[in-house]
């Protein structure tokens, strides 16, 4: 079977990072897109690890050349997923997660090219975000309110997903996502070739029971 894009989705300080990471030392065969970004490094990211960090006409040109699946500008600065690796993944039946801001979970989900699953993160409430995001100390006084106040906006995406899991806590959270993942793998109609190769195998013996 194909494998599929997981698209994982939150407000800024949502707590995404850590659970992909999390479900990623769960599940060690799921694979994980690297976006592009024309956003400043932090310290201790390194390029082609969290992000392919670029400048905006780098940016500008991988759009032009129809490199994106999705592109948005999220709190000033340009991010955007790139298919042509993840399409490989997908022939090998690896499913692949990616974490994108809610536009471009929206704009794959509309566009419909790409089997995909929508997982959205909600935390327990907005003082906890707001907590999270200052505990975190990876953004200035300005920025931090940029994304304090694009998360009302933000928030409000969640019907647009298959999936929400509240980030309360950690353990608790990463263990609903990983349950997520695998029993999408186990619907029915995502195992016919596995079913019909066992199916096939008792009719080949069939006649040992005269049926
Ligand atoms: P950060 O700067 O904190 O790493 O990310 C800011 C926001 O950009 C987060 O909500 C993150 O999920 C989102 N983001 C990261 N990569 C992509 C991407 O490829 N496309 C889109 N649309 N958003 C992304």
């Amino acid at each position: 079977m194909r494998g599929r894009l997981i698209i994982i989705s939150s407000p800024s300080g949502g707590g995404k990072g850590t659970l992909i990471k999390e479900v990623r030392g769960m599940m060690p065969e799921l694979a994980y897109s690297v976006s592009f970004t024309t956003r400043q490094q932090r310290f201790g990211e390194e390029d082609g690890r969290e992000y392919h960090f670029v400048t905006r006409e780098r940016f500008e040109q991988l759009i032009a050349s129809g490199e994106f699946l999705e592109y948005a500008e999220v709190h000033g600065n340009l991010y955007g997923t790139s298919i042509s690796e993840s399409e490989k993944l997908f022939d090998a039946g690896k499913d692949v997660i990616v974490e994108v801001d809610v536009q471009g979970a929206v704009q794959i989900m509309d566009k419909k090219t790409v089997d995909s699953i929508g997982i959205f993160i909600l935390p327990p409430s907005f003082e906890v975000l707001k907590a999270r995001l200052t505990a975190r100390g990876t953004e200035g006084e300005a920025e931090l309110r940029t994304r304090l106040r694009n998360a009302f906006n933000e928030v409000m995406h969640y019907s647009r997903f298959k999936y929400v899991v509240i980030n309360q806590d950690v353990p608790v959270a990463s263990r609903q996502m990983a349950s997520i993942i695998m029993a999408e793998r186990q619907l029915l109609d995502r195992q016919s070739g596995a079913i019909q190769g066992i199916l096939d195998s008792f009719d080949a013996s069939k006649h040992q029971f005269e049926l």
